[in-house]
């Protein structure tokens, strides 16, 4: 076997024409994007001229982030760039890749090409190091995601991912993305927030994997292939949710068969980006990328009259009792050999272990928006935005039932959104707060939340405080 074969491949009557893969199910088209044969960011790097790999080391991972210095050349034009490239595995030769996966040693290193710390280092590096030579950015994504192991965590991928975002944001060159292959959440997010982001034609762009996705929602990884239906991770329905500016086209079909064409498909959209990004004047770089991001995102308004008929104050915060020591035990409290233990717990005890229950770990409380704003801002010194509040989540998916559980999180929590944004004070000191409310479908960052950050971040600077947002969530560098 030369060759590596998805199922669909084999199927009777398939072709590599445009009009089969169009009847590819959405999970197919999931599967094709990240085909081991399909080009990969070295690949792509063969259309550069002078590349030179630099900042280059040897820290767990780093190899899945490639940052070269390099030059496009087309006609008599010649751009000077720093790409910064996902390299999702060690090559797209599939005989090459069957002999490198019998040595575990050289397999680890590619971490399952996901990002780790070191990685994302050598992007903030390679970002600053352009600035420095006056070079274009072009960002190449190709992640099944960061990497979610507690020593990435601890290693701070988070934070790293977070100046990424910011880095690129603030750059003072433009910025490129190019989606290559399969881009999943903030493995991905972290180095697509530039002044143009492209995607090849089966490319997938996606803030969770249908798998995961499959497992949040039905607790299985089975209906995967139904995750993959209602996520919209198409290159083609990204153009359509203008998250993405450009398909570019795989003129024969995909890439891991017709890989000359796809390459050179990828070169003229370069030459043609580079030659729009380039001439920008830099003193507009900011406010362009600006316009961009500000013209992402749907949602739903929603009248005065609608919330005040849920609108209520929700704490799930334990105050000390007044007269006694001692607080109820939660429901369902049981030991380590089983035994339901029903006795109350000091207070105090409680307090010290953060809310734990010492017994079998059970948390007590999960902070509403409320209870933030209780226990951070000064009393009664909180005012919500009235350019946040009526912005209410708008179900563009179709998500199974999603409309009637944001209705139910609303009656629930109090609250229009799982977040809230509003002037307040600390101590004295003028503040913006944003707060999440984690029951409010798990406090999940949806475009309503991005736009009410937005919206309240425009405020913190046009008032020159400072924005102060408590989080719970995991990862929270997409705030
Ligand atoms: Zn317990």
């Amino acid at each position: 076997m030369k060759h590596f074969y998805l199922p669909f491949e084999k199927r009777e009557g398939f072709s590599y024409s445009h009009e089969s893969i169009e009847k590819l199910t959405e999970y197919e088209k999931y599967q094709l994007s990240f085909h081991p044969e399909r080009p990969k960011h070295l690949d792509y790097l063969t259309v550069f001229d002078d590349a030179e790999e630099c900042l280059e080391n040897n820290l767990h991972g780093s190899c899945i982030i490639q940052t070269h210095r390099a030059v496009l050349r087309n006609g008599t034009n010649a751009w000077p760039v720093m790409l910064i490239g996902q390299q999702s595995g060690p090559t797209s030769d599939f005989m090459l890749m069957r002999k490198l996966l019998r040595n575990p040693v050289e397999m680890q290193k590619w971490n399952q090409g996901m990002p780790t710390p070191a990685a994302f280092e050598k992007a903030i590096d390679a970002i600053k190091l352009a600035e420095e030579e006056n070079r274009i950015i072009i960002t190449v994504i190709d992640t099944a995601g960061a990497d979610p192991t507690e020593q990435s965590e601890a290693g701070g991928i988070a934070w790293k991912i977070g100046r990424c975002m910011q880095l690129l944001a603030e750059a003072t060159v433009p910025t490129l993305s190019v989606i290559i292959n399969r881009g999943c959440s903030g493995g991905a997010i972290a180095l697509t927030g530039c002044d143009a982001v492209l995607a090849m034609e089966y490319s997938t762009y996606m803030v969770i994997s249908p798998e995961a996705c499959s497992s949040i929602l039905f607790r299985t990884r089975e209906k995967a292939g139904f995750a993959a239906e209602i996520s919209q991770i198409t290159a083609q329905e990204a153009l359509k949710n203008r998250i993405i500016d450009d398909i570019i086209e795989e003129p024969e079909g995909p890439a891991h068969h017709f890989r000359e064409s796809a390459l050179q498909s990828f070169k003229t959209s370069m030459a043609k980006w580079l030659d729009k990004l380039s001439k920008i004047p830099p003193q507009q770089i900011f406010a362009q990328r600006m316009e961009r991001w500000e013209k992402i995102g749907q949602w739903n308004t929603i009248s005065e009259e609608e919330i005040v008929a849920f609108e209520k104050q929700v704490s799930f915060f334990i105050p000390k009792p007044e007269n006694v020591l001692f607080v109820a035990r939660h429901k369902n409290c049981h030991n380590i050999v089983g035994k339901k233990v029903l006795d109350p717990i000091l207070y105090t005890k409680l307090l010290a272990d953060n809310f734990v229950c010492e017994t079998c770990g059970h948390r007590y409380v999960r902070l509403t928006a409320h209870d933030y704003i209780n226990l951070i801002l000064d009393p009664g010194s909180f005012q919500e935005h009235q350019e946040t509040r009526y912005i209410v989540d708008k179900d563009i998916l179709h998500f199974p039932d999603y409309q009637q559980k944001v209705e139910d999180a609303q009656h629930k929590t109090g609250a229009a959104a799982s977040f809230i944004t509003g002037d307040a004070t600390v101590n004295g000191e003028p503040v913006v707060f944003c707060a999440t409310n984690f029951n409010f479908l798990g406090g999940s960052f949806c475009m309503t939340t991005a736009e009410k950050i937005w919206r309240a971040s425009k405020i913190a600077i046009k008032r020159g405080v400072p924005p102060y947002c408590p989080g719970n969530g995991w990862r929270c560098e997409n705030a």
